[in-house]
């Protein structure tokens, strides 16, 4: 049974649609799995009940000839940042402690649409806002490959539930790289589309010009069934675009041949302010040339203004953030935990005081410094004027080139702990991911090898905004062409 554990969002819905499987016991092998791998830390809530429900009105259908959606019957988590219907959504914050939404996320509505059945919701730093999943109020979540090591982050649940087959895929968001780096971490797959490509109504918002929904999931194939189940216009979202989905699985057998592919003179030590783990190189190296192989043709291309990414995020998105997080006063959300009659200033203290970690409360100073009347212009204005610069480096790099493509992250996944203290180091895990969230642009990571101790590395590719097919054609290439996909982590996960 444990196979079926490991086989992939496209498989199981074949299978539940010929009766090989029923919905129902998808769910409870997987409701199982989260139980048995609970010291992991991947949940931070399961819903058996309304998962068991929901997977018998499935076998239900099908047993009456009805055809229940593309996705029928397999289970899906979700990072706790997508507002669930009656399924409490607390974006890893204690300051949502016990909230439960009255609707459905547009991405959670099209997938429930389409026969997933929900298991739960996933670990993630507290309001996104990490690179390690750390900044969890809850439990510091592990990494399946060596649970000394952190998965990644922010979406660190959703990369660590997949990888060590928990949940048959799930959705994430990346704001700066929150999909793409935790999904390297754990050797799968994450797709960030375009800004504005999936509807961010539902969505807990962090930085609202950078937020986006995605997929992380063990193929390409299962990256590509869920965008074009989530992806689309919107009434609700007013930046998500509108431009038809395709049918993404089309792009999967395009080939590597006729592509060409950008690599950065400017992704390196000198330029970015980081060295790049030696095994990290290397495989990405490989994985280019297994690409070229393929038929792709490679040339350097320059992105001139990359330094300045990781400066420029790091004021533009706590800038946002801390507008955003204005809304937790103690007064709407949050638990009201003053003594009764202290009066509302002290619910608001409180909340505020206890509430939100240390990581939250360094943005929301970080953001609310940099847009101070005095400073807007010297900081918030400048990055926003950067900000176009990367954009405008991305544009011309894609006159010549299909894709760009680098390592995702500098080193591999790194110890428990090894970050925790220091905010800058941290924050260099997304060096390499950032410039495409400020460009607005789409990104996968693609698992391209291992260390010699075991743990995954991830190659990302970036592409112009609406480019999803064409990363996942060349992902797509590079999977079948290497045989790296999929990969299950030490025996433990199993059984
Ligand atoms: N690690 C980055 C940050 O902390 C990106 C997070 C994200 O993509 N949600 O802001």
């Amino acid at each position: 049974m444990s196979d079926l554990a490991f086989a992939g969002v496209a498989a199981q819905a074949d299978k539940v649609r010929r009766k090989d499987v029923s919905a129902r016991e998808l769910t409870e092998l997987y409701l199982a799995r989260a139980e048995a791998h609970s010291e992991l830390g991947a949940y931070l809530h399961l819903e058996p009940e309304g998962a068991l429900t929901r997977a018998g009105a499935i076998d239900r259908a099908l047993a009456e000839g009805g055809d229940p959606g593309p996705l029928a019957g397999v289970p899906i988590a979700l990072k706790d940042i997508l507002v669930t219907e009656g399924m409490t959504t607390t974006a890893g914050s204690k300051i949502l402690d016990g909230w439960v939404p009255p609707y459905d996320g547009t991405a959670v509505e099209r997938l429930r649409r389409a026969g997933a059945v929900i298991l739960g919701k996933l670990n993630m730093d507290e309001f996104a806002m990490g690179s390690s999943g750390e900044n969890s109020s809850r439990a510091v979540c592990k990494n399946p490959w060596d649970p000394q090591r952190v998965p990644g982050g922010s979406s660190g649940g959703s990369a660590a539930a997949v990888a060590a087959g928990l949940c048959a895929a799930s959705l994430g968001t990346d704001t700066g790289g929150s999909i793409r780096q935790p999904a390297s971490f754990c050797g799968i797959v994450g797709l960030r589309p375009t800004y504005g490509r999936v509807s961010r109504y539902g969505v807990v918002a962090f930085a609202s010009s950078f937020d986006q929904v995605g997929p992380l999931a063990r193929t390409t194939e299962d990256a590509a069934l869920l965008l074009e189940t989530i992806a689309g216009p919107d009434p609700r979202d007013a930046t998500s675009i509108d431009a038809p989905v395709p049918r993404y699985r089309d792009a999967l057998n395009g080939g590597a041949k006729g592509l060409t592919i950008g690599i950065p003179d400017e992704f390196s030590a000198e330029h970015l302010g980081t060295g790049f783990d030696p095994e990290v190189e290397r495989a990405v190296d490989e994985a280019r040339r297994v690409l070229e192989r393929e038929g792709a043709a490679v040339r350097s291309i320059s992105l001139p203004h990359s330094r300045y990414a990781l400066p420029t995020y790091y004021l533009l998105a706590p800038a946002e953030a801390s507008s955003n997080l204005a809304r937790y006063d103690g007064v709407r959300y949050g638990r009201r935990d003053a003594e009764p009659g202290a009066g509302l200033g002290a619910v608001y203290g409180e909340t505020r005081g206890r509430n939100f970690g240390p990581e939250v409360k360094r943005r929301i100073m970080l953001g609310t410094y940099a847009l101070r009347s005095g400073y807007y212009d010297a900081y918030y204005l400048k990055a926003q004027k950067v900000r176009s610069l990367i954009a405008r480096d991305f544009a011309r790099a894609f006159e010549d080139v299909d894709l760009v493509l680098s390592p995702t992250a500098p080193t591999p996944a790194f110890p428990i702990g090894s970050r925790a203290d220091s905010p800058l180091d941290m924050y260099m895990a997304d060096v390499l991911t950032l410039s495409c969230n400020l460009a607005g642009l789409p990104g996968i990571s693609v698992p391209c090898g291992f260390t010699q101790n075991g743990l995954p590395i991830g190659m990302q590719m970036l592409a112009p905004a609406l480019g999803e097919e064409t990363l996942l054609r060349a992902a797509s290439a590079y999977e079948r062409a290497s045989g790296i996909a999929g990969a299950r982590p030490p025996e433990v996960f199993h059984g």
